[in-house]
């Protein structure tokens, strides 16, 4: 059996996906390869630069090109195959390319065209970093409760509080932020601005992360931004967030199983040239049935995860299928991750090893853009 690459050719095979997938699936896998050996140099610059350089690479490589103004955007399953292949390869690559489309997503799915023209280009050419800035020191899950005020002030607005956990935060040149502007209780009162990340009153202070990344809260303080900064119309800034959020959950999804087959690679290497008891590791029935669970885990994520880009893609009501399939993935790939570090044993567990970065990279999934909890209450109210 050849061990796993980033993707199973029998899902991708299925109707689920076209011919255009398989074929972006197969170059963007090749690209990833050629990365490698740059890649896999000890990087001793930090997250920050890391993050700018990759950005500066997918760019140059065009795998941003559909977040350019005029082209269609892209469907969502080319996103979770984009995602799949990055996460397998290189963990920062993902994440940049991640926060990108995110922001990206939520100019294109909701900014006039004025917006678009402003702030899609750099976007796409990843000469500009993008950020989605929601939550804030007292408010995560229950994003209704978010409390950063954006007071209107003669045509425009003045914006002072606190986000934080923001991805890019360090490096944005433009943040998706989403604030109060009153007019409404809760969910109702919030709208959603495009605020130049240099901008005066905006202040950046880098988070150290389990697995290093550009990481920060945002700081406003008396920051003014124009009636233009305006993202969709104001008191829909709610509906602006979760429509971003359900969609990327899908691209989660995608990116869980990207690592979890990278873990399951590394897992059937390690124990197919471990010897033990006067055989291999892969020789012994429980060693066997950990494989096999990894096998079944990874599969029934991907074809969950098929399931829920499709649908999107075919404009049916996605949110639950987008539910069941970020909460299966990411859990399956912290177990995955988990039992690949036991086949290693202590060799899992050395500091900048494989296995020790991708069981400090993978945690994060269960708990952004939709812990496992709130996903299960998702899932249960649907029912
Ligand atoms: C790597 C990473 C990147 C991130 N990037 C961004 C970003 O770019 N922009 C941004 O705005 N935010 C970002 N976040 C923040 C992320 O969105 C929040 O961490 C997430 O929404 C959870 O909020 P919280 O951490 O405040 O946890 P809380 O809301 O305090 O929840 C804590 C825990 O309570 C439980 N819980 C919550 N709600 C429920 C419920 N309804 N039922 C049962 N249990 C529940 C869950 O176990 C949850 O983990 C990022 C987080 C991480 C880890």
């Amino acid at each position: 059996m050849p061990l796993p690459t980033a993707f199973e050719p029998g899902i991708l095979r299925l109707p689920l996906f076209d011919e255009e997938h398989r074929v972006l699936a197969s170059r963007i896998e090749r690209w990833c390869v050629d990365q490698q050996d740059a890649w896999a140099r000890p990087a001793d610059a930090e997250p920050a630069e890391r993050c700018r350089a990759l950005l500066a690479e997918l760019g140059q490589a065009g795998w941003l090109g559909h977040l350019h103004p005029g082209p269609r955007d892209s469907d969502l399953r080319s996103v979770c195959i984009r995602r799949q292949a990055l996460a397998f390869h290189e963990d920062l690559a993902d994440f940049v390319y991640s926060i990108q489309e995110l922001t990206a997503a939520a100019i294109i799915r909701h900014g006039d065209g004025e917006q678009r023209h402003r702030y899609l280009s750099g976007l796409a050419a990843g000469t500009d970093a993008g950020a989605l800035a929601l939550s804030e020191p007292g408010v995560g899950s229950d994003l209704a409760a978010v409390a950063l005020a954006a007071d209107a002030d003669g045509e425009g607005f003045v914006l002072n509080g606190v986000k934080t956990w923001i991805a890019q935060g360090d490096i944005a040149d433009v943040c998706v932020v989403l604030a109060r502007t009153g007019g409404g209780p809760g969910p109702l009162g919030l709208t959603a601005f495009l605020v130049d990340g240099h901008a005066p009153g905006v202040k950046a202070t880098p988070i150290g992360a389990i697995a290093p990344r550009s990481w920060a809260e945002l700081t406003f303080t008396d920051c003014r931004v124009g009636p233009d900064a305006v993202l969709g119309k104001r008191g829909h800034g709610y509906v602006v967030a979760l429509d971003v959020l359900e969609r990327a959950r899908i691209t989660v999804a995608a990116a869980a199983i990207g690592f979890a087959r990278r873990a399951y690679r590394h897992a059937l290497e390690r124990a197919r040239g471990r010897r033990a008891y006067s055989g291999r590791l892969a020789d012994l029935q429980l060693v066997k049935s950990a494989l096999s669970a990894m096998e079944v885990k990874v599969a029934a994520a991907s074809l969950l995860t098929a399931r829920a880009a499709w649908m999107a893609d075919h404009d049916e009501d996605y949110g639950k299928h987008a539910a069941v399939a970020k909460l299966h993935a990411t859990e399956a790939a912290g177990e995955i991750v988990d039992a690949a570090v036991q086949i290693f044993g202590a060799a899992g567990l050395v500091a900048d090893s494989p296995m020790e970065q991708l069981y400090r990279q993978v945690r994060s999934l269960r708990i952004y853009e939709g812990p496992s909890e709130v996903l299960e209450m998702i899932i249960a109210d649907a029912l």
